[in-house]
């Protein structure tokens, strides 16, 4: 298994940050602990600002480092400008859900759909 990302109560290194910690079966449900375990894995990025996409998330060896402190029993202060940019992310992952992609599809075939529907009126027209 490739560990991506670490548990925030017991430090261990984990897969995906939503599964469910194998050491101590903690699993992250409510916002803000699935905010904090996106923050400590590697998948935590944070797209849009003016320079493009801007990387927060930290390196492997340092999420490891952060672990090691979690499991002396030492808790991680989570920064809380990240921590909400955090929960934003997930925010915005949960809101895509198969309806929603399937109604900008189409949003977005709308205009082509009325073109076609003009050009082939056009074309019959004469
Ligand atoms: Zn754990």
């Amino acid at each position: 298994m490739k560990y991506t990302s670490i548990c925030i109560k017991c430090g261990q290194s984990k897969g995906f940050f939503r599964r469910q910690c194998i050491s101590c079966g903690f699993q992250p449900a409510s916002q803000l602990d699935l905010a904090k375990s996106l923050m400590l894995s590697t998948n935590f990025e944070i797209q849009s600002n003016e320079f493009g996409n801007e990387y927060l998330g930290k390196t492997w060896n340092e999420l490891q480092k952060i672990g090691q402190h979690i499991g002396c029993g030492e808790p991680y202060e989570f920064d809380p400008d990240l921590l909400e940019k955090a929960r934003q992310q997930i925010e915005s992952i949960e809101q895509l859900t198969p309806r929603m992609v399937l109604k900008s599809v189409v949003l977005w075939l709308s205009p082509v759909m009325l073109m076609i529907v003009v050009v082939l009126y056009l074309a019959f027209r004469s």
